[in-house]
């Protein structure tokens, strides 16, 4: 299978080339005809998939250069935005398209001038498109392809209204594309309302991670998650990347906080961050400078690095998607990647419920010389689902024991 092979034109194909991408991924192969031809397509693929230039390369040669907006795409964050605005210029290099990236953060007058040297594309946050179209600065008539990128992250925070506001604003002539990472039946009813005989084009079902992810738990009491991450960083070696996640802003800074005391050079990005901060820390975890960036999920999607090799869920999330979202980020680009979760004692229901969307129970493993105080251990035979209700029930663990890795 080749990118030539899918039908794309050789301006295309030239930045194909030039991004070095050799094959199309599973995603792309799939997708990349069907828009070709002008068919809605409804992609359900995880990031890490390819999927952005999935719907990128074919939108960019259905739509022609110099005559105005013709295609817009809508996503849930800013790191986003200007992620897939980043594959749009890449991608359009030989292909003469421009591309504008709008979105919340920032000053308008930048993202103004911007729209007003001309652009066929625009990458766009929902409330920021909207502030800006009703200051007359963006004409939406002429879109030809809309593309709704996380369309599960947008409706879980609460931008579906908006993005309606934004459809009523397009003709009603028009090409749909939707890409979620997982279809749940609040996606399935923007589908119907939205898309007009969508063709379904997946990589995977949507709870199934990638296979090249080794997942792992590691049973821990609360009080010693900082200890054990400091002792798990050592192990880990210097070219390692580490992408920390915790449940709240709070416990990031306060992560962030412990392992700079430790010697650990660490950023951390969140919700309260603001932009300018997000990318120095988003920047300096992509060189290097970083070993380790501490996030929470809000801003996971955002994060797309390619040579991470470990992530840890210093706590669990909360649903079984967000734990896809969050180790999907490692394992990019046909590498490997280790996904190890800590597990304190009031997170085993959350665990079961990972499991049994999973349909696969984790292995528990300790850190090889770790003194472990208190904790629980899931029976290993427990049910990846919700059938029965055998549980945990091993009872505590004492400090000392179980120091070796081992597999249960
Ligand atoms: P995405 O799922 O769009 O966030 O893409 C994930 C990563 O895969 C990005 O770093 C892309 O640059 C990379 N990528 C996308 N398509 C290909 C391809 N055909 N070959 C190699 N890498 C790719």
């Amino acid at each position: 299978m080749t990118f030539h092979s899918l039908g794309l034109e050789p301006r295309l194909l030239k930045g194909v080339e030039a991004m070095g991408y050799t094959e199309p991924t599973p995603i792309q192969a799939d997708a990349i005809p069907h828009i070709l031809a002008g068919t809605d397509v409804v992609g359900c693929a995880q990031t890490g998939t390819g999927k952005t230039a999935a719907f990128l390369l074919p939108t960019l040669q259905r739509i022609p250069t110099r005559e105005g907006l013709k295609a817009l795409v809508v996503t849930p964050t800013r790191e986003l935005a200007l992620q897939i605005g980043e594959v749009a210029r890449d991608a359009a290099r030989f292909s003469g398209h421009r591309t504008a990236v709008i979105h919340g953060g920032v000053g308008y007058e930048p993202q103004i001038d911007k729209l007003r040297r001309g652009f066929e594309i625009v990458v766009a946050t929902p409330g920021r498109l909207l502030d800006i179209h009703e200051r007359g600065e963006i004409d939406l008539s002429g879109v030809e392809v809309l593309v709704l990128d996380e369309a599960d992250r947008m409706l879980d925070m609460g931008f579906w209204p908006d993005v309606r506001r934004i459809i009523r604003l397009l003709p009603e002539r028009r090409q749909n594309l939707l890409f979620s990472a997982t279809l749940s039946s609040g996606v399935l009813r923007v589908v119907q309302s939205t898309l007009h005989e969508p063709v379904r084009v997946e990589t995977a079902p949507a709870t199934t991670p990638v296979d090249r992810i080794r997942q792992v738990v590691y049973p821990v009491g609360s009080q010693q998650k900082s200890q054990l991450l400091a002792s798990l960083l050592a192990e880990v070696t210097d070219d390692g990347r580490v992408l920390v996640f915790t449940r709240t802003k709070h416990r990031a800074d306060r992560v962030q906080r412990v392992l700079q005391r430790s010697g650990v050079s660490c950023a951390a990005i969140h919700g309260d961050r603001t932009q300018a901060q997000r990318q120095r820390a988003l920047d300096g975890f992509k060189d290097g400078q970083h070993r380790v960036l501490v996030a929470t999920d809000v801003v996971a999607r955002g994060i797309d690095v390619d040579d991470i090799t470990h992530v840890v869920n210093y706590d669990l999330p909360n649903t079984p998607e967000d734990y896809v979202h969050r180790i999907g980020r490692t394992a990019r680009a046909g590498a490997t990647g280790h996904a190890i979760s800590f597990l304190a004692p009031e997170e085993i229901t959350t665990l079961r419920d990972i499991e049994v969307a999973l349909g696969e129970v984790l292995a528990c493993e300790d850190l090889d010389g770790f003194e472990y105080g208190d904790r629980i251990v899931p029976e290993a035979d427990r049910p990846a689902t919700r059938a029965t209700r055998t549980v945990y029930s091993s009872g505590i663990q004492r400090r000392g024991r179980n120091r070796r890795i081992t597999r249960r």
